[in-house]
């Protein structure tokens, strides 16, 4: 996230004179719909990047879920949309042995999914 911003400055700040050798990165726009006012958010990342599956409504600040193929789609509840924060409250709650037991079974998860996607 900082190295993204941080680029970007670097890219705006930028003369026009100097064109060569600056590489753009691809970008990728990504639309979330909020289910509590019913509007769309939409977000640019760069293209490498996986889109979080939620983000904050830019018009009533509740959670907007990402479109793919204009459908929302399933959000893993365990998964909260502040990761670090969820994070450090899991730390709180938990011992290590039980985190990595949660991470083997999340790994699992998203690895079936990840298949089930390639299939489809
Ligand atoms: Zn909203």
């Amino acid at each position: 996230m900082a190295d993204r911003s941080l680029r970007g400055m670097r890219l705006g700040a930028q003369s026009l004179q100097s064109e060569e050798g600056v590489s753009f990165s691809p970008r990728a726009t990504h639309t979330y719909a909020c289910a509590s006012c019913g509007r769309e958010t939409t977000m640019v990342f760069a293209a490498e990047a996986e889109a979080p599956e939620t983000w904050e409504c830019r018009y009533c600040g509740q959670e907007a879920t990402l479109l793919v193929d204009d459908k929302p789609v399933e959000v893993d509840r365990a998964e909260a949309k502040a990761p670090r924060s969820h994070w450090d409250m899991l730390l709180e709650r938990r011992t290590e042995a039980e985190l990595e037991e949660l991470l083997q079974g999340r790994l699992n998860y998203l690895r079936s999914r990840r298949g089930q996607e390639q299939n489809a």
